[in-house]
């Protein structure tokens, strides 16, 4: 592919909350995008934005330079680049990009499958949420060959920050570890907060010590005020992500015989919670299951009430 920043095509698999707005972002900074999802309205969606919308995701890769997917997880990850490789839409000398949360076992074994057919695999995961895939802010923890990443890299300054984190894999590791920290911190600051309003204390306050102490993390920075405090639940990321990321960095610890005490607690958890909530609930929902005090009172179907809270505030 081309190393200029405009003219490169790129197949985008993947158009779902992230996928949209980093379509967006590189139709905007010049690149040709040919985008697939499973769903037709996502498909649309994306041509409205300049993307051309493709019917199979053969269709989308066949003429392009990269292949980012951005799916649900490794299985889907897999059965689309079976897709692919048995439609012939990837030849040698050819990048697939995989900018979903995967587990990294399973990439380092779709590495080595496709590098039998001389097609590199970088790993690509994100964090930064709906949020930083809309402004192009998101970090990307990139893993692979070090070449091969060279060449992916040009796409992915367009949608944010990448931080070459080593081998292939090296990305899904770190992002499932990153994901395990954010999801305990923020059972963790759901049974502060839960602690300190019922004793009296006022939620922004809390906030605003946590966030200049020792305590701060994204949850308290980010999660509680912008989706918890104002009752919306609406950060773009599905509870049931969140605690696939969790088992995917329990199962790498568990695997390399590290200790899993917490991560254990934490996914326990956090797979109540997944029973108690509907199937689409956002994951910052798990502070409504802590609120309904852990089990023993039912969680409401309707979000909390709403606290004094400004709304635009982006921490
Ligand atoms: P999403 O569920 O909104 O989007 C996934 C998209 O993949 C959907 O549009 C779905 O129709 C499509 N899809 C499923 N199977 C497909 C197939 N076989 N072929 C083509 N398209 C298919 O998910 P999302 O929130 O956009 O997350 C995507 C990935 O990014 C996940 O791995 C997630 O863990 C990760 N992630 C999400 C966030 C977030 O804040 N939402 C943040 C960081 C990382």
């Amino acid at each position: 592919m081309s190393d200029e920043r405009s003219g490169a095509t790129v197949a985008f698999i993947g158009l779902g909350n992230m996928g949209t707005p980093m379509t967006r972002l590189l139709v905007e900074n010049g690149f040709e995008v040919r985008a697939f999802d499973v769903s037709e309205a996502a498909v649309e969606r994306a041509a409205g934005l300049g993307a051309t919308g493709c019917r199979s995701a053969v269709e989308a890769a066949e003429v392009a330079d990269i292949v980012v997917l951005m799916l649900p997880n490794s299985a889907i990850v897999g059965a689309v680049v079976d897709e692919l490789v048995e439609g012939g839409a990837l030849a040698t000398g050819d990048i697939v990009v995989d900018m979903s949360s995967s587990e990294p076992l399973r990439t380092r074994a779709l590495a080595d499958e496709l590098a039998k057919a001389g097609i590199s695999l970088v790993d690509a995961p994100v964090s930064g949420g709906v949020k930083g895939a809309e402004r192009g802010a998101l970090t990307i923890m990139v893993g692979g060959e070090p070449g091969a990443v060279d060449r992916v890299l040009p796409a992915l300054e367009v949608l944010g920050k990448p931080v070459r984190c080593g081998a292939v894999g090296s990305g899904h590791a770190i992002k499932a570890l990153n994901n395990l920290l954010s999801a305990t911190h923020l059972w963790a600051t759901s049974e502060a907060m839960e602690a300190g309003v019922a004793f009296g204390l006022d939620p922004e306050v809390m906030l605003q010590v946590f966030n200049t102490s020792s305590g701060r993390s994204g949850s308290t920075d980010n999660k509680w005020p912008n989706f918890v405090l104002p009752g919306g639940y609406d950060s773009g990321f599905g509870l049931a992500l969140m605690l696939k990321d969790m088992k995917i960095a329990r199962g790498l610890a568990e695997a390399n015989g590290t200790p899993t005490s917490l991560a254990a607690a934490a996914v326990a958890l956090w797979e109540s919670a997944y029973e108690r909530l509907p199937g689409s609930a956002d994951h910052t929902e798990i502070a409504r299951v802590v609120a309904a005090d852990g089990g023993s009172r039912p969680v409401t179907a309707a979000p909390r009430p709403a606290f004094a809270h400004d709304a635009d505030a982006d921490r």
